[in-house]
């Protein structure tokens, strides 16, 4: 059989693509045929996981492409720079735990959240980052059509579910519901990565209910990191470089809520 033909027949196709150059390489190098086939091999390897981690990042719908490599970790002095390189390694999502990012606008939550995804995605994992507002959407559009246990089905196959910016609007008590039943069905399952504006202390604001939103935390935090990002916001940080927008004020420390037993 023709090579051209065995490499379709076996699917090859990254290293259909490249094979001249390996095969050039190898004749400079000098290989041996086993380090040969590892090259050969190692090409099409490559070239299959980058395909795998580009389809998963189009999956996941971010909105934008963020990395940890990109986090300036100098302007955001609170934030303990070893805790987000522990998380990097993906040891989280192994072990189906969440992590919840806490903060004032612009300090960098949902870029940290993004960058969490994009790592999991790189490290094969499946990844799905919504906004608060568009689960809802489409949770009670589940709802209303009668497949709300199929679209809740659908939501475990992330193994990690980024849910960004909870805490903009409130929740009715039906919304916050339909929250808890997402969170029951992932806990201790699948990961979750959550960023909020307000501080657990508030959560029940939030969830219109504090019965609810202890139970939501209860769950949530059971194994979970929480990164408490209190500093300036990045956004405003070229206007105040400027010295055209004031410093933002201290925030007095907040503890968090201790979750319901
Ligand atoms: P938040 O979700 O906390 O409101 P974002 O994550 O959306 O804030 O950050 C706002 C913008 O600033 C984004 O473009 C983000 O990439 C950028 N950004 C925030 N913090 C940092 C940082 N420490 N280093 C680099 N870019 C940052
Ligand atoms: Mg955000």
């Amino acid at each position: 059989m023709q090579l051209e033909h065995l490499m379709d027949k076996l699917k090859l196709e990254h290293l259909s693509v490249c094979l001249d150059s390996v095969c050039e390489q190898a004749a400079k190098r000098e290989l041996d045929y086993r380090s040969f086939l590892v090259e050969a091999l190692s090409a099409e390897w490559a070239g299959r996981h980058g395909r795998g981690v580009e389809v998963r990042l189009a999956q996941a719908h971010f909105p934008a492409i963020k990395t940890l490599e990109q986090f300036d970790y100098a302007f955001q002095p609170s934030l303990d720079r070893r805790v987000v390189r522990d998380l990097s390694g993906m040891g989280f999502v192994e072990r189906a735990e969440n992590v919840i990012l806490l903060g004032p606008p612009g300090v960098g939550k949902s870029h940290l959240a993004i960058a969490l995804g994009v790592k999991a995605c790189e490290a094969g994992y499946r990844v799905l980052f919504l906004t608060l507002e568009d689960l809802l959407t489409r949770l009670r559009r589940a709802q209303g059509e009668n497949r709300l246990e199929r679209f809740l089905q659908q939501l475990l196959y992330p193994k990690l579910l980024v849910i960004d910016e909870i805490g903009y609007l409130p929740m009715t008590r039906e919304e916050a519901s339909l929250f808890f039943r997402l969170l029951c069905r992932r806990y201790e399952k699948a990961s979750l990565v959550l960023t909020s504006n307000k501080s657990f202390l508030d959560w029940g604001e939030i969830f219109g209910d504090p019965v609810m939103a202890s139970a939501i935390l209860d769950r949530l935090l059971h194994h979970a990191t929480t990164l408490n990002i209190k500093g300036e916001s990045y956004r405003l940080k070229e206007k105040r470089k400027a010295g055209s927008v004031e410093p933002r004020a201290p925030v007095p420390e907040e503890k968090p809520e201790e979750p319901a037993a």
